[in-house]
């Protein structure tokens, strides 16, 4: 039994009453939702994808698909590069610019909506979320870590996306560009197709024990591990939008803590600001005291006669609807303005991609 369904004798506190909720909690129902669409969608390009690699891989094909864009999601190294590309030259580029558009949309949810990417989007969230699951379903519990262990741990992933950082930022414009016009460059997304297709025994006990470790400690490649999760954090922690928690209601019981996966004491603070916050809001899902627990804007004053605070709460279905509207909207806005695809000619995919193997990384 997962910690968002088990049942907890709610204690009796000793200066407050239990006011239960009114209008029963709908977030964890909206985000798997959503996280159900967005894997759906990737399936849906990956096959696509797959499907127009094999146009060039096979003589005569019974039918042809075209490039679709979408699959630069899995590129975020080139989505970087490009943004820096871009802030550098003032010019959208022309190799891979969906993976800056949907960096960029990535960042933007994040920077509104804390890392709400990691837990309503990324389908690697999701599935680290299902083997935690998995792992409470055939272990019994997930592995509580220490924090003396737990917070240099979680040091790794800051290291790796330093690592990306400066190797990216000494890169000038020139040497951006030449790198995404190197055979390299140009077939990128199908290297990656190939890194699974073609996998090696090292690569698959690598996953599998990543596989193990997400059973036993949950999220564990996202929390220690994803360099892209970690920058997203850092640009989350200026989110006006926060978990914030109204002490004069909350009756101390301590579920909130118990259940959050970033393991923050949530039932301590007045309002969570920590990089960590993935805004699944499995703590406001679990606070049993109405008004207690909100995903919400600072509050503000309501003017006289009044004179009290009041909160800008953001429901489930609202953060749902300002995540579509913040991916779409982007996508759209590349599109309509023609930077959405790599317009490359066919003949160059036809010279590359059956040739995969010989096309290797060009160092830099
Ligand atoms: S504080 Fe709440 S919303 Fe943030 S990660 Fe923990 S449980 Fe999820
Ligand atoms: S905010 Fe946390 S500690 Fe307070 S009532 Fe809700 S779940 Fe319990």
């Amino acid at each position: 039994m997962g910690p968002q369904t088990a049942v907890r004798i709610v204690p009796e506190h000793p200066k407050k009453p239990l006011v239960r909720r009114l209008i029963p909690d709908r977030s964890q129902r909206t985000r798997h939702i959503v996280q159900g669409l967005f894997v759906a969608l990737n399936l849906f390009i990956g096959i696509q994808f797959y499907l127009w690699v094999r146009t060039f891989e096979v003589a005569s094909p019974a039918f042809t698909v075209s490039r679709p864009a979408g699959a630069e999601g899995w590129l975020p190294i080139a989505g970087l590069m490009n943004l820096k590309y871009l802030l550098v030259t003032g010019h959208i580029p022309a190799i891979h610019p969906a993976a800056m558009f949907l960096f960029l949309a990535f960042v933007l949810i994040s920077l509104l909506l804390k890392k709400a990417f990691c837990s309503w989007l990324c389908p690697v969230g999701t599935f680290s979320e299902f083997l935690a699951l998995l792992g409470r379903r055939v272990f019994g519990r997930n592995l509580h870590i220490p924090r003396p262990v737990d917070i240099p741990l979680r040091g790794l992933k800051y290291l790796l996306l330093a690592f990306f950082a400066a190797f990216i930022g000494a890169m000038s414009a020139e040497t951006l560009t030449g790198f995404m016009l190197t055979p390299y460059g140009l077939v990128a997304d199908v290297k990656m197709l190939d890194f699974f297709r073609q996998m090696s025994l090292t690569v698959a006990a690598v996953l599998l024990v990543l596989v193990l470790a997400s059973m036993l400690v949950q999220h564990f490649w996202c929390r220690y591990l994803c360099p892209y999760g970690a920058l997203l954090g850092l640009v989350s922690i200026l989110s006006p939008v926060k978990i914030r928690r109204d002490a004069n209601a909350c009756i101390d019981c301590g579920k909130c803590a118990r259940v959050c996966p970033a393991a923050l004491p949530v039932d301590q603070l007045v309002q969570i600001r920590s990089a960590e916050c993935s805004a699944c809001m499995l703590c406001v899902a679990a606070c049993p005291q109405q008004d207690a627990l909100q995903f919400a804007l600072a509050p503000r004053r309501v003017p006289a006669p009044a004179r009290r605070w009041s909160r800008r709460v953001l429901s489930p279905l609202i953060v749902a609807c300002l995540i579509a509207y913040l991916f779409i909207g982007t996508v759209l806005l590349a599109r309509v303005t023609n930077h959405w695809q790599t317009n490359l000619p066919d003949s160059v995919y036809r010279s590359l991609v059956p040739n995969i193997d010989t096309v290797a990384h060009p160092g830099i």
